[in-house]
C-alpha cells in the first residue's frame, strides 16, 4: 500500500485530503507544521508528499528543496494562490505537480494516482538493483563485489572484501577480533586473530585517506573494531 505524507496546517483541508486518499486505498499521515513535517519526510519512507506552501515552522518552498536534495519521491504542492504556483515553477524546486485551493478531492486523488504510477514505472525500470552500501565517499557494491572511494575503484582481496562488507553492513557494532575471525574465516582454517589485524591494516591502506586516522573502521582499544557511521 502506498504511503502518503500530507504536510498541511489547515486541519479541515488536511482531513479532507486524508479521507479521500484513504477511501482510495492509501495509507495517509498528516503533519500540521513545517518542522516536524520536514523531519518525517527526510527520515521516513513515503511514496508521495502533499505539501502546503504556507506553513508554520518551515515553509513549503524550503521543505520541497530539502526533500529534493535527498529523495526523488513525488511532491505535489498545494497553494491558495495561483501566483505562488508560478513562483514554485520559477524557482525550479523540483516539485512534480501543483494544485490550487480550492480543488476537488477527486482531482487530487487522480493526480496522486498518476504520480505514483509514473514514479513506480521510473524506479521499476531496468535490471534489479545491486545491493550497495554508500557511506561518506565509500561505496561497496555487495552484488558485484567491488569497492570505490570517491569514485576511484579499489582492489580488495576476497577476505578483505568480506571483512569490510561485514563491518559496514553492521555499522556502530563493536566486534572483537575473535568474533571477526570466526565470521570471516572458517573455524577450521589456519590462522589466528592476528590475521584480522593484518587484514584491517590492509583495508585501511586501501580505503582510508590517512590510515593513522581512520574515518571508517575504528579501533576500540582492548575490544576490537567497529565501522563508524
Ligand atoms: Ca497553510
Amino acid at each position: 500500500m502506498s504511503k502518503i505524507l500530507i504536510i498541511e496546517d489547515e486541519e479541515a483541508i488536511a482531513e479532507l485530503e486524508k479521507d479521500y486518499l484513504e477511501l482510495s486505498g492509501f495509507e495517509v499521515e498528516v503533519e500540521d507544521n513545517g518542522t516536524t513535517g520536514l523531519a518525517r519526510a527526510l527520515s521516513e519512507d513515503f511514496d508521495l508528499f502533499i505539501l502546503d506552501l504556507m506553513l508554520p515552522g518551515i515553509d513549503g518552498f524550503e521543505i520541497c528543496r530539502q526533500i529534493r536534495d535527498k529523495k526523488n519521491t513525488p511532491i505535489l504542492m498545494v497553494s491558495a494562490r495561483k501566483d505562488d504556483i508560478d513562483k514554485i515553477r520559477g524557482l525550479g524546486l523540483g516539485a512534480d505537480d501543483y494544485i490550487t485551493k480550492p480543488f476537488s478531492p477527486s482531482e487530487l486523488v487522480a493526480r496522486v494516482k498518476a504520480h505514483l504510477a509514473r514514479y513506480e514505472r521510473l524506479i521499476g525500470d531496468g535490471l534489479p538493483q545491486n545491493d550497495v552500501i554508500e557511506i561518506r565517499g565509500l561505496k561497496i557494491d555487495k552484488t558485484a563485489r567491488r569497492v570505490w572511494v570517491n569514485d576511484e575503484e579499489k582492489t580488495l582481496t576476497t577476505k578483505e572484501f568480506d571483512l569490510l562488507t561485514f563491518l559496514a553492513s553492521n555499522p556502530n557494532h563493536v566486534y572483537t577480533k575473535d568474533e571477526l575471525f570466526k565470521e570471516i574465516w572458517d573455524m577450521e582454517s589456519v590462522g589466528d586473530i592476528a590475521t584480522v589485524t593484518v587484514h584491517i591494516k590492509k583495508i585501511r591502506e586501501k580505503i582510508e585517506y590517512d590510515s593513522s586516522k581512520p574515518q571508517y573502521i575504528e579501533t576500540i582499544w582492548g575490544v576490537g573494531y567497529r565501522f563508524k557511521i
